[in-house]
């Protein structure tokens, strides 16, 4: 998908300024091949445009199965997809994409993210492959996740491409304005993974207050306050009640008392911490 088919996107998809739809499905655990692929049929049946995987998933094969599966065309759904830490030296970046490509059955993809900037990233050698598999038209943007605003800073100098969207956890008990002020300034868009900080925003009172005064979901109301941030969620879901219910999420409209309530929830949650984020 590229951003000139933005206005072709069906309005509900709530495409951002660059045509990336604001609500994507993750698809992280989603491990059963069969359960994956009818999760990924079941959401672009429903209007998702925008699907969330990655190597370190295993599941690259089973997502590309639903894509060919839904009556969907591959052209209006948005794919993105992560190269694992230690596939980050240059010429392993170049190889392991195309496998990626293989498994998920398609000739390139929308959004091609470093996954950490951990393990054998190193922003020069891993970019520069970014930015050669954008030149032979294999990834349609460059995208990194778990970026702190150094790391974005240091992408921006040395890419040669255009650093899409930086992919972090963000939710009502994780806001990252540090990161989304980062974010803004370079002119790169943000997608939050976890959005429903895996269950934890279900317990918060004032995210109960507030979906019971729309008469909604808490995950639907943690949805609507991310996309209310300029941020693309893309909460996991598996069955269709929990893929349908965050759908309907974009028919809820938030209002400043709402995003106030909400903002002002002090406790604060990290859902993903593991031993080599560049945070620890
Ligand atoms: P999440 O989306 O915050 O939460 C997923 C959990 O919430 C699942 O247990 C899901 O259950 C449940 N759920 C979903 N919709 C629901 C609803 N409407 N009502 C009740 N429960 C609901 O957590 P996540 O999977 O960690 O994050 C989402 C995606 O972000 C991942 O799948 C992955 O694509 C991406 N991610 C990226 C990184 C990274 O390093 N870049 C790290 C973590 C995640 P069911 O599965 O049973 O529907």
């Amino acid at each position: 998908m590229g951003t000139e088919d933005a206005e072709t996107v069906a309005p509900g998809t709530c495409p951002t300024a660059n045509g990336m739809p604001m609500l994507g499905l993750g698809t992280w655990q989603n491990d059963d091949a069969e359960q994956c692929a009818e999760s990924v049929r079941t959401a672009l049946e429903t209007g998702y445009r925008h699907i969330d995987t990655a190597q370190a998933y295993d599941n690259e094969a089973a997502v590309g199965e639903g894509i060919a599966r839904a009556d969907v065309d591959r052209e209006d759904v948005f794919l993105a997809t992560k190269v694992w830490y230690s596939n980050l030296a240059h010429d392993d970046v170049l190889e392991t994409t195309r496998d990626s490509l293989d498994r998920l059955g398609v000739d390139s993809v929308d959004l091609l993210y470093v996954h950490w900037p951990s393990g054998e990233y190193d922003a020069e050698e891993t970019l520069s492959a970014f930015s050669e598999l954008s030149d032979e038209g294999l990834i349609e943007n460059v995208g990194v996740s778990n970026f702190q605003p150094e790391h974005l800073e240091e992408a921006v100098d040395v890419c040669d491409a255009p650093i899409f969207a930086n992919q972090v956890e963000l939710h009502p008990l994780l806001p990252q304005e540090e990161i989304r002020e980062a974010c803004e300034n370079y002119d790169i868009e943000v997608v939050g993974y976890s959005p429903l900080a895996r269950g934890q925003v279900f317990q918060q009172p004032e995210i109960q207050t507030v979906a019971e005064k729309h008469d909604a979901s808490e995950a639907q109301v943690s949805l609507a306050w991310a996309r209310e941030k300029g941020v693309t969620a893309i909460p996991k879901a598996t069955g269709e009640v929990h893929i349908s219910d965050n759908w309907e999420s974009l028919t809820v409209d938030l209002d400043r008392e709402d995003i106030n309530r909400i903002d002002a929830i002090d406790e604060t949650s990290r859902e993903i911490d593991p031993g080599f984020a560049p945070w620890n």
